[in-house]
């Protein structure tokens, strides 16, 4: 089978043949159809992830289909549609395991960061942590929800949403576009966040009542003109200064929460958090039962990301695209 591999940090991705592997008991094989390209793959390229493991072939927005499965292993079945996330598999008994919160425990290992993920065209993975598609959804469509779907979709239920919600959305990529179709899916109005202001157009179409070109405005200021500041800032965008640009034009009680990791610090000033009784908070990705939850709202809801279609030989060039700030909606290696 065809594989890519980031042999050591700062490497680019090499494509080698490999025998295709035999899933051991409690793991199925998976025939890979799609994988979603994700900013973290990029870091995983550069080596920036502390968690990473080498050789490591990287990739976690995976959808395929159980092609085998290992020694007494009842579900899932051969044949059946499923994905894999970014997590690859937790312990399962300790305290936040047993709370649901698998994706905090910390024993978890990440698909495709110190796993072997979905570039190649066929992976194993634990049976019990892959999430099953629903039938509305098409592979390439399904894979970049299981990382930037779920990540938005989950970041928005971590931050407390409520129906009606003033929800802004910082950049318009991967994620950020998807941020934009969740939150009006789960009716919030919508404002997007760019310095790009060509993207006015897209953010627009997607269903953002607001844009906000930081070029010609701060974000601060311009959210607050928005019926006094965001209930639920989305950072999406990997640039802890548009996360610290943007905090004070929060609601009272509002909540900025990251989910693009960048380098650098986020600052708040003590007053900006305390009058307004505002929160900045984190949210990583999703448990098991949070990756089943954005699948079903994306089958229920029709949630399609913007995709592009790649081959794997491809996917170097999409993450050099990606490190320049030139890759529009989601890259999607398909086998
Ligand atoms: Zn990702
Ligand atoms: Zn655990």
């Amino acid at each position: 089978m065809k594989t890519a591999v980031v042999k050591k940090p700062n490497t680019a991705l090499v494509i080698e043949e490999r025998p295709i592997p035999e899933p051991k008991a409690g793991e199925v094989l998976i025939k890979v159809h799609a994988c979603g390209v994700c900013h973290s793959d990029l870091e995983v390229r550069l080596g920036h992830f502390p968690i990473a493991t080498y050789p490591i072939v990287p990739g976690h927005e995976v959808a395929g289909v159980v092609d085998k499965v290992g020694p007494g292993v009842t579900w899932p079945k051969v044949g059946d549609r499923v994905g894999m996330p970014w997590l690859f598999s937790a312990c399962g008994h300790c305290d936040l395991c047993v709370q649901g919160k698998d994706i905090m425990c910390p024993e978890m290992k990440v698909t495709g960061v110190n796993r072997d993920g979905g570039y190649q065209e066929y992976m194993i993975a634990p049976a019990l942590f892959v999430a099953p598609i629903p039938d509305s959804l098409d592979d390439a469509e399904a894979g970049p929800l299981m990382c930037a779907g779920l990540t938005v979709y989950n970041g928005m239920r971590q931050a407390g949403y409520k129906t009606g919600d003033k929800v802004a959305v910082i950049g318009l990529g991967g994620l950020g576009h998807l941020a934009v179709l969740y939150a009006r899916a789960m009716g919030a109005r919508v404002a997007v966040i760019s310095n790009t202001p060509d993207k006015e157009g897209e953010a627009r179409e997607l269903g953002a009542e607001y844009f906000i070109n930081t070029g010609s405005k701060t974000a601060a200021d311009a959210l607050r003109e928005w019926d006094g500041g965001a209930d639920i800032i989305l950072a999406t965008a990997p640039s802890t200064e548009a996360a610290t640009a943007a905090l004070p034009g929060l609601a009272s009680d509002g909540t900025l929460v990251l989910l693009g990791v960048g380098p650098g610090s986020v600052t708040a000033a003590p007053l900006d958090l305390i009058f307004g009784r505002r929160r900045l908070m984190g949210s990583p990705s999703g448990s098991r039962q949070d990756a089943r939850a954005t699948l079903k709202f994306s089958a229920a809801n029709k949630i399609v990301p913007r995709i592009t279609k790649i081959p794997l030989e491809e996917a170097n060039n999409a993450l050099d695209q990606m490190e320049q700030g030139k890759l529009r909606g989601r890259a999607v290696i398909v086998f």
